[in-house]
């Protein structure tokens, strides 16, 4: 069994705010919302991250982003929303399990990177 933070969420050890979940992946509200939307589209199986992506897994990022846009729809972004998906040290990643972040709300979310 993995301690991992998300998989205690999937398994329910931990309470999130859900919002969607099927047998592949679950979604729920960040805890520190950075848009109005800030939901976390989460695989349920333990893959730490798209460098650890095999053909296996492809099934379930194709899940990932169908349901991203069914949750934009529902949760408050119907005109656009973006989604980022943070990957290792130099993605950023601070969860070492695969998640996609769905950003959005009623305003633009602004430009995507700041240029060094
Ligand atoms: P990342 O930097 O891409 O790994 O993003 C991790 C995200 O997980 C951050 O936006 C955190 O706010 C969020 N987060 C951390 N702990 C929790 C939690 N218990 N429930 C929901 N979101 C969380
Ligand atoms: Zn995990």
């Amino acid at each position: 069994m993995n301690d991992c933070l998300f998989c205690r969420i999937v398994r329910g050890d931990i309470p999130a705010r859900k919002v969607f979940e099927d047998d592949q992946v679950i979604a729920f509200h960040d805890i520190n919302p950075a848009r109005p939307m800030h939901l976390l589209v989460v695989p349920k199986r333990h893959i730490e991250s798209l460098q650890a992506v095999t053909a296996a897994d492809e099934p379930v990022l194709g899940r990932m982003l169908a349901v991203a846009k069914q949750l934009a729809n529902e949760n408050g972004s119907p005109d656009g929303f973006r989604v980022i998906i943070n990957n290792g040290r130099v993605g950023g990643q601070e969860v070492p399990h695969l998640h996609a972040h769905l950003v959005g709300g009623p305003e633009p979310v602004g430009p995507m990177l700041k240029r060094n």
